[in-house]
């Protein structure tokens, strides 16, 4: 059968969704895939009453309750990368997340007393998983944002369904997490840029070339809000309760599993250069590559052959 290549754009997830297909029939792959994407949504949203995400946080305090295996999954990945990352990354982050988006809202700070009542219930031990059971049970007050590790789990879900119905070259970018299935139809590595942090969207310093990986960058430039005329990001510390004072701009991780690429990228931004690197060392990906605050590019080992600079920049390996 004649291969075609079909590409559309969507919205789901509270983010734009590319989606680029090649193989027999790919406009049924890709209904097929949005279909998932919304039910995976319909599951993790933090905003949708019905979702696993708002039952579980309704439960805090008063009983397990009982999960579908995708998200029982992704419960235990979260944990495991919260492991890696001491705690660094860790999905019981909601209340102080929560906070900084009220205070967005009203233009005014959090107080210091807000800000440790928040901390107070972000314990990454007050999740306590029954894998046997399936069961998930969150301690009093404690809630759960899958925010940051949640689109690269449907990253890695839709690639496994393009797979499963027959593309043999696919590529899908949710919000800026990627992952590619196989190589471009063409036989080259797909090229996926890296935005540059200081300019606007579309510009990048760099690019990644890469087939059967995820790309997904973390960065204090990707969201922020404005409070008394201050910037202020969107990935927290979970030390200070302040968003992360990250000697970086960006770090973007390379891993042929998406879920681990987008809970790693969060995590090395808050822990900075020195320990980031530590820990995509620890964590066996495929790479990193970060970008400071001073401007400059790290490489961890093994990227340089897959990594395209594109602007005047220190490039340097680590
Ligand atoms: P990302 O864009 O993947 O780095 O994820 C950032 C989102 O995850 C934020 O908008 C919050 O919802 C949530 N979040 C913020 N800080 C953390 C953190 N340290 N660990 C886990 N999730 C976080
Ligand atoms: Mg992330």
């Amino acid at each position: 059968m004649m291969k075609t290549i079909f590409e559309a754009q969507d919205f789901i997830m509270n983010t734009g969704v590319e989606q680029k297909i090649c193989g027999p029939a790919p406009r049924s792959i890709y209904e097929a895939s949005v279909e998932k994407l919304h039910m995976l949504e319909d599951r993790m949203s933090f905003y949708r009453d019905e979702s696993e995400t708002s039952l579980l946080n309704r439960h805090a305090g008063k009983e397990a309750v009982k999960l579908s295996k995708d998200m029982m999954f992704i419960l235990e990945q979260a944990q495991e990368f919260a492991y890696l990352s001491k705690n660094t990354f860790h999905i019981l982050l909601a209340p102080l997340v929560q906070l900084w988006r009220n205070a967005g809202a009203k233009n005014k700070l959090p107080s210091h007393d807000q800000i440790s009542d928040a901390l107070a219930l972000c314990d990454s031990e007050n999740l306590v998983l029954d894998k046997t059971a399936g069961t998930a049970y969150l301690k009093a007050g404690s809630m759960i944002d899958l925010g940051a590790i949640g689109k690269g789990f449907a990253a890695d879900v839709c690639c496994d369904f393009y797979r499963e119905l027959g593309a043999s070259s696919a590529f899908i970018n949710l919000g800026g997490n990627v992952k590619t299935l196989g190589k471009r139809p063409d036989g080259k590595p797909w090229a996926i840029g890296l935005q540059h942090p200081d300019k606007p969207r579309g510009n990048s310093y760099g690019a990644i070339l890469c087939a059967d990986q995820s790309v997904v960058t973390s960065g204090a430039y990707e969201r922020y809000q404005v409070i008394d005329g201050t910037k202020y990001h969107h990935i927290m510390d979970g030390q200070t309760g302040y968003p992360s004072a990250s000697d970086l701009k960006s770090v973007t991780v390379i891993s042929e599993s998406s879920i681990q690429a987008d809970a790693l990228s969060t995590a090395a931004f808050v822990m900075g250069l020195k320990k980031g690197v530590d820990l995509i060392y620890n964590a066996k990906c495929t790479g990193a590559v970060f970008f400071t605050a001073a401007n400059e590019v790290y490489l961890t080992k093994g990227m340089k052959p897959h990594f395209r600079l594109m602007e005047r920049l220190k490039c340097y390996e680590i």
